[in-house]
């Protein structure tokens, strides 16, 4: 599978709580497990739905514009004009959270649960919790 170009979705998923527990739920859309209660909750949004299907992609080889046409990422799509393939990957979701101490704002990948982060800025350590 050497060769095939990566380009990431511009389309972020919605960050989703479980019904249960209010905790953050794994990134996406359909069924997900809580990884906190356990709980199966159902996540769909249907503007992110939309947009994912309707998403352009620029082919990295030609420029010709590709629909992804699914919601499925990552997806393996080619090229209806230079046959090549490529892969649209899930977009990376970061959130911003300010430091207490400073106020320096962070940019983190959310996780379900809670953990504790080192501002690189004054180290103090705090704890956050999606
Ligand atoms: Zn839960
Ligand atoms: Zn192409
Ligand atoms: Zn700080």
């Amino acid at each position: 599978m050497d060769g095939v170009s990566e380009i990431e979705s511009k389309v972020a998923p919605p960050i989703a709580r479980c019904a249960h527990c209010q905790g953050m739920l794994p990134l996406g859309l359909g069924d997900k497990t809580c990884t906190l209660c356990g709980a199966i909750c159902r996540v769909t949004h249907e503007r992110t739905l939309i947009d994912l299907r309707e998403e352009k992609i620029t082919c990295p080889k030609c420029s010709t514009i590709v629909i992804a046409g699914t919601e499925e990422r990552p997806v393996d799509l080619i090229c209806g004009s230079c046959q090549s393939p490529f892969r649209i990957t899930p977009k990376i979701v970061k959130v911003e959270i300010g430091c207490p101490s400073c106020d320096r704002l962070l940019r983190l990948k959310p996780r379900p649960g809670t953990r504790n982060i080192n501002c690189p800025a004054c180290k103090s350590e705090f704890s956050v919790t999606f």
